[in-house]
């Protein structure tokens, strides 16, 4: 079977680019007929000149350049060197960029199917943001790790080329806010990496508005190669609609499918990381199953790469939107009681390593707000969706004043002058009275 070379992937994407510059974005049945010539759809008039031209730095050659050399690495396996060959080597892409690159490493226990010691690190790629008074964060991320006996060039290479795209064509431009670019590892050992990076985030407090999730989107037969899924926190619902006016905007216009995910520790990809600490996540993935996946037909040969440039092209887009949005929406934080902690009293005595939180003795519930503008109206507390306290004066707290014995979810809703702005929610056990 054929496997392009970068060269061949440059010269590909040379080729049509022009023989055919103004080609629809009709996408091609598999990678097999990669040169027929179809993949790179011409950018809309409805993006706007910086957009446009983000939208054609993602091309063929770009994507498949990534993707074919993480390929090349072998299997990513945690713990082995292959895995550390591909941090080297992303973190090398991000420094060629001007990107602020560092690895945040991490050591962990795999989860019950994958029981041991893990370490690893993760890479971080940081375009600071312009807008001095702005310390907003956009995260994107993918994992480069993989199961044994598979290259993962879908799972999840395809993710870390779309990251790395990204990061190659937006670090050409910049922005108010700062973007993250972020490749895990530990992922297919239980979300490892990105839960280490999730957990520090959140115990320092980093202001993410939400963080984007690439986890096999390069897999597509026939009129596969149309449809794109994305699912979100309920906050982000606002990111899905700028997701969807950009999708229709440009040439790709893929038939999205869209959905929620619960805060929950479970969850198929690193977005259920950020989703446990309360941010907001949006996770992109490819419309059809993929057979091959955590098999060693997982291959360059089965990714589509015209599908995997449209959906890092819609990707990146969004990124590019969002970074530059003046106005972020409020962001509501429960802060008392902090995610993975055991309190006494209010008091904090015990860090858990997961976001499991137990309350002993006082069940105070604070909270605080990221991002937005004009005042706050109210806040409503909520036990077991129960309306218990409505504070209207910051600081926004509700005093404990029932017998709370088990597990018990606490949710809250922050008003301002664009109505119910923010929502967040975390269950806790509780032995309080
Ligand atoms: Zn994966």
């Amino acid at each position: 079977m054929f496997r392009p070379s970068l060269v061949h992937w440059a010269v590909i994407g040379t080729v049509v680019f022009l023989l055919a510059p103004g080609l629809a974005g009709q996408v091609a049945p598999d990678s097999r007929q990669v040169s027929s010539a179809d993949f790179l759809s011409a950018p809309d008039s409805g993006l706007s000149p910086r957009l446009s031209h983000i939208f054609s730095g993602i091309n063929a050659s770009l994507v498949g350049g990534y993707l074919e050399e993480l390929v090349a690495i072998g299997p990513r396996v945690n713990n082995r060197a292959g895995c550390e060959e591909a941090a080297e080597y992303i973190a090398q892409q991000f420094r060629d960029m001007g990107l602020i690159t560092y690895m945040h490493p991490w050591t962990a226990w795999g989860n019950r199917g994958h029981p041991g010691r893990f370490s690893g690190r993760n890479v971080v790629g940081e375009l600071p943001g312009t807008d001095a008074s702005s310390d907003a964060i956009f995260v994107f991320n993918a994992h480069y790790d993989t199961v044994r006996n598979t290259p993962g060039a879908d799972d999840d290479a395809s993710g870390v080329a779309a990251v790395l795209a990204a990061a190659h064509v937006l670090s050409q431009h910049r922005f108010a806010h700062t973007i993250k670019f972020i490749a895990f590892s530990g992922e297919e050992v239980g979300l490892l990496g990105s839960h280490a990076y999730a957990r520090a985030a959140f115990d320092w407090d980093e202001p993410i508005v939400v963080e984007f999730n690439a986890d096999m989107i390069g897999h597509a037969h026939g009129e596969n190669g149309s449809r794109f899924r994305m699912y979100g926190t309920e906050d982000a619902e606002w990111v899905m609609g700028v997701v969807e006016d950009l999708n229709a905007a440009s040439a790709i216009n893929f038939t999205l499918t869209s959905g929620f995910v619960t805060r929950s520790r479970q969850g198929g990809s690193d977005y259920a990381s950020f989703a446990q600490y309360g941010y907001e996540t949006l996770a992109f993935f490819e419309y059809e199953w993929n057979p091959h996946m955590h098999t060693p037909e997982d291959t360059l040969d089965n990714v589509n790469i015209s599908y995997l440039v449209n959906t890092t092209r819609l990707i990146t887009i969004s990124l590019a939107e969002l970074a530059s949005t003046p106005a972020l929406p409020r962001q509501a934080v429960i802060d008392l009681p902090q995610r993975g902690g055991l309190y006494v009293d209010g008091v904090r005595r015990w860090s858990f390593s997961s976001s499991r939180t137990a309350v002993v003795g006082d069940a105070t519930v604070s909270v605080s707000y990221r991002f937005g503008s004009g005042p706050v109206e109210k806040v409503e507390f909520y036990v077991d969706d129960q309306l218990v306290h409505t504070d209207t004066t910051a600081p926004y707290s509700w005093t404990g004043d029932r017998l709370l014995l088990g597990r018990h979810e606490v949710k809250v809703h922050l008003y301002d002058q664009t109505g119910l702005a923010s929502t967040d929610i975390m269950s806790a056990f509780f032995v309080s009275r």
